[in-house]
Formats: C-alpha cells, structure tokens, sequence
C-alpha cells in the first residue's frame, strides 16, 4: 500500500441557517473583520446581511470588488485596504473568486510586493491574516483548500497558488446561502464539483482514503446535480456538501489536466470556470480510456456515468455541449492552449504521458 499524508488544518461547520453562529466561532481575539465579497451576493442575496449580523459587535469592512476569475489588481486593491482597515481577520463571502480573492488578500495585507512575486516561488515574509471561508456557490471547494487561482491580465493565463498557510481556519458551509443562485451558476459550479472529485480520484497523487472521499462526491454530484439545477433544496444541500468533500479530495491529491487545459477557455471565450473543467474532462477522459496508467480508475468513472450513456450525454442532459467550437474556439487557437497547459505542474500528475502532441491532439478531437 502507498504512503500517505493526511493534512486538514480547517475546521469544518456544516448545517442550514449555521451562519448565524459565526460569531462565536471566531476566535475572539479577532476583532477587526474584513470581508471579500462580489457586488451579486453583497447586494442581491441576503449573505452578506446574515454574515454582518452573526458577525456581531466586532469592527467590519466589506470589499465587494470581487470580479468572477479575480484579477491581480483585485488583490492588490483590496489588500490595501485591508492594510489601511488594520484587519486581523478576513472573510471571504461567495463562490470561488471571493474565497480565493480573500487568501490572496490575507496574504498581501502580511506581505509587501507585487503578489507575482509570491506566485513565482518567492517565500512568504510573513503568515496570511487567518482566513475564514463562507461559500455561496457549490463550488470551487476553496473553503477547505491551500489553493487560491488568480488571473494575471497582463500575461493573459490564470495563475494557482498554493500554500499550507492558505488553509482557512474556519470554513463555514451553510447550503441556505446557495438557494439564491440561478440555475446557469448552479450547474457550472456543481460542474467543478464533479470534476474535482473525478480528478482527485485520477491524480497520480491519489491514495485509497482520498479515493472514498473523491467516489463518494463524484456520485452524489452526479446524483443531486440535475435536482439542483431545478433549485430542489434537498438537492442543493447535498451538492454543498459534496463541493465540501471534493475540495478536501483535491486539498490532498490536487487537480489534473482538465483542470488546467480548462483555463485558456475560460480566458478567451468566457467560459464558466466548472463548466470548462467539466468540457475538458470529457476530452481527456476519452484519451486516458486510450492510454492511462490507471485504465481501472478510468473505467469505475465510466461506470459511473454508465447509467447516464457515458459523461458527454450526461452533460448534454444538463445543456452542456462538449464540443469546444461551440464555445467560439477556432482550430488556430490550440497551439496556444498547448502552449499555457503544458508549463503547467499539474500535467505530470495526470495517470498519461501527456506532451504537447497529445494535447493538442485532445483539444483537436473535442473541436
Ligand atoms: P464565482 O466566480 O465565485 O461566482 C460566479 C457568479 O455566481 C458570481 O459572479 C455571482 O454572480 C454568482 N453567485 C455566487 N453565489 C451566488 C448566490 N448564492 N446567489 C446568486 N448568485 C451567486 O464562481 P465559482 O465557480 O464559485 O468560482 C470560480 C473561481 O474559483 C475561479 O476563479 C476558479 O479558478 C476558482 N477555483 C478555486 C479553487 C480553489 O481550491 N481555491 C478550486 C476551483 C476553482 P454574478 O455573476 O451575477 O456577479
Ligand atoms: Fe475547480
């Protein structure tokens, strides 16, 4: 049997209307509380109402200048403020942009230079303020993630991050605080649930009790996702849930090439974060039934999406095409695509040998 670590700093408070006690889950020596948000969940949906509330007598702040994919001027500026606030702590209230925009602010507030710095490697001069997460999506799992994604405009990629210290120490899951999103959001951020925990469970970095957290996420994000799609709310508890476990599943044996093959979709045609993984994951899963090193693996998620006709007809059922043309994208972009995926880590933990050949022949087969 493999060795493994198992590290999972976060607390995790799960439970509808649980908001209400973040009060008196936060340490109380932290007084002066900064929140990240985005102008959708701060000014149409109660979240930030009941976050504020629960909060209580300590002093707030809010930044709601979150854009989705938050850029690196986001964290500059709201990191600057949460200097100027003098924050001892920071929310972050939303999908994945806010929660990851929030760890990219905890950790400027702590440290001076422009965040790319850090991004290439440079060590952290000092600890990120602690980190609470809040989701609203169902979701990125960043809540209980090291990981935060930005997208650096000027070099036109999206850039992740990684850090022990990014871990929240709190991470708030309360499934009310998603009843509010349209259908169109719950499908793609119920996407990259299922992604993470299929590609958590591909990972080369995988071992057994990661694998039951990543099955067992996989089948109820494939289970409860169309339910929550029509706003069922048993179903989009389960699907909070799920995001949860997913995230701690990739918080341990990380993401692969969907992933990453996912961004320039997302840069270039705008393409919903999960549902670009999602796209991407159906291209690389018919290469891997090809040429894994885990052909197993590969047919337990075929089994899975068996009942279903296979993942490309189960997508199709959620309006969701897999052909990237009909995202806009045109056979002369792929060498580009081929070229911002494969400088990328997370290639060499994908059971395949992937190269720039075969990458771009997946992108080609999913035109
Ligand atoms: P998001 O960009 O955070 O949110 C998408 C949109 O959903 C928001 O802009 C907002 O509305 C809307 N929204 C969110 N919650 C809502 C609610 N409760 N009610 C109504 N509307 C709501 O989407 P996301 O998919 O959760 O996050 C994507 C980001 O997370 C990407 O940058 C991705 O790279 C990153 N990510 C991080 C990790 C990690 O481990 N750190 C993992 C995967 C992905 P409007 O569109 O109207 O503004
Ligand atoms: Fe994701």
């Amino acid at each position: 049997m493999r060795d493994f670590d198992w590290h999972l700093p976060t607390k995790i408070v799960f439970g509808k209307g649980r908001i209400g006690e973040l009060g008196e889950r936060i340490d109380p020596g932290h007084r002066r509380v900064f929140i990240v948000t985005d102008k959708t969940v701060a000014e149409r949906t109660e979240a930030l109402g009941r976050t504020m509330k629960a909060i209580g007598d300590r002093e707030t702040a809010v930044f709601d200048g979150v854009e989705e994919n938050p850029a690196f001027e986001t964290i500059e500026a709201g990191s600057r403020q949460a200097r100027d606030f003098g924050a001892d702590l920071v929310v972050g209230l939303g999908g994945g942009s806010p929660m990851d925009a929030a760890k990219g602010i905890a950790l400027k507030a702590r440290n001076r230079g422009p965040l790319g710095r850090y991004l290439r490697g440079e060590p952290l001069a000092d600890d990120p303020l602690p980190i609470v997460c809040i989701p609203t999506t169902a979701g990125t799992g960043s809540e209980v993630t090291p990981y935060a994604v930005f997208t650096d405009l000027a070099g036109r990629t999206k850039a992740g991050y990684s850090h022990p210290k990014l871990f929240p120490e709190i991470a708030l899951i309360d499934p009310e605080l998603t009843y509010s999103m349209p259908a169109s959001v719950a499908i793609n951020t119920g996407l990259d649930v299922l992604t993470h925990a299929a590609e958590a469970y591909l990972s080369t970095m995988s071992f057994p009790l990661n694998d039951t957290l990543a099955l067992h996420a996989l089948e109820t994000a494939r289970a409860r996702l169309p339910g929550a799609a029509r706003k069922n709310p048993d179903d989009m508890d389960h699907l909070a849930f799920a995001a949860m476990q997913a995230g701690v599943a990739i918080a341990n044996a990380s993401t692969i090439l969907p992933h990453i093959a996912g961004y320039p979709l997302t840069l270039f045609h705008g393409v919903p974060h999960g549902r670009a993984s999602a796209i991407m994951l159906a291209a690389v899963l018919a290469y891997l039934r090809e040429r894994s090193s885990a052909p197993e693996k590969v047919a337990i998620l075929d089994k899975i999406f068996g009942r279903q006709g296979g993942l490309e007809a189960y997508l199709g059922g959620l309006g969701v095409s897999t052909k990237l043309s009909d995202y806009g994208v045109r056979e002369e972009e792929i060498p580009l695509y081929v070229e911002k995926t494969m400088v990328k880590g997370d290639v060499k933990i994908t059971p395949a040998e992937i190269t720039a050949e075969t990458l771009e022949a997946i992108y080609r087969a999913a035109l």
